[in-house]
């Protein structure tokens, strides 16, 4: 595989995928010029331990039907397939191991996730290996900046901030919706909307 390629790293519960995922996901790509960006469904999110998520082979599919037709988007299962929690230095390493040492990497998350890193395991090591892209969410803009000088120098190099369109969607805003028979179109891709109705995901 050839070096110095520049690839974005989505990573997520998509429980289910949505439009906000995809939006934010295409506006990094072009904006730091991505070669391609991997979506990655986390099997067992160590944020999200005590809560029900639906099985991961559904999530999966949700997320490969909702990136098809994109030529940039590909989908991992590097995190369903390895055991125990899913922590995202080893997917980071993993990557590595797979790109080569001269591929930059994009970790692209939202505000909200980027408040989170400091917990994550190993997030001093992460952030040497790879650029996290911390996109603009209703409600959470102004916290980045914190994050960024809660790094230092390191952070200041390393986390990036993008305003990117603002739209108050969430797996768990959709879920609900679901439950309450309330329409979810147009928040998440037709094919998505389609196969989680026949599934009966929610
Ligand atoms: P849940 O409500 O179940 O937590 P979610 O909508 O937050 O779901 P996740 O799979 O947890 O989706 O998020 C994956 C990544 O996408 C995270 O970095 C999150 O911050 C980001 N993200 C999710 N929804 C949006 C949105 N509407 N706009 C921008 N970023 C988003
Ligand atoms: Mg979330």
């Amino acid at each position: 595989m050839p070096g110095n390629q520049r690839v974005g790293i989505m990573g997520g519960t998509f429980d289910p995928i949505h439009i906000g995922h995809l939006v934010i996901a295409e506006a990094v790509r072009i904006e730091y010029l991505l070669d391609k960006i991997i979506f990655i469904p986390a099997a067992n999110p160590p944020h999200k331990q005590n809560s029900c998520v639906t099985d991961a082979m559904a999530r999966y599919a949700m997320t490969v039907l909702a990136t098809y037709s994109n030529p940039y988007f590909f989908v991992s299962d590097i995190e369903l397939r390895r055991a125990g929690p899913s922590y995202s230095i080893d997917t980071v390493k993993a990557l590595i191991e797979l790109y080569g040492k001269q591929t930059e990497f994009y970790f692209i998350t939202g505000a909200d996730t980027i408040q989170e890193i400091p917990t994550w395991k190993d997030i001093d090591d992460l952030l040497n290996l790879c650029n996290f892209v911390a996109t603009a969410r209703p409600g959470c803009i102004n916290s980045i900046d914190n994050i960024v000088s809660y790094f230092g120098e390191k952070g200041r190099r390393r986390i990036h901030r993008l305003v990117t369109p603002e739209l108050e969607i969430s797996s768990t805003d959709i879920r609900q919706r679901i439950k309450l028979g309330k329409s979810i179109k147009y928040i998440v891709p037709e094919s998505v909307e389609n196969y989680l109705y026949k599934e009966k995901l929610y």
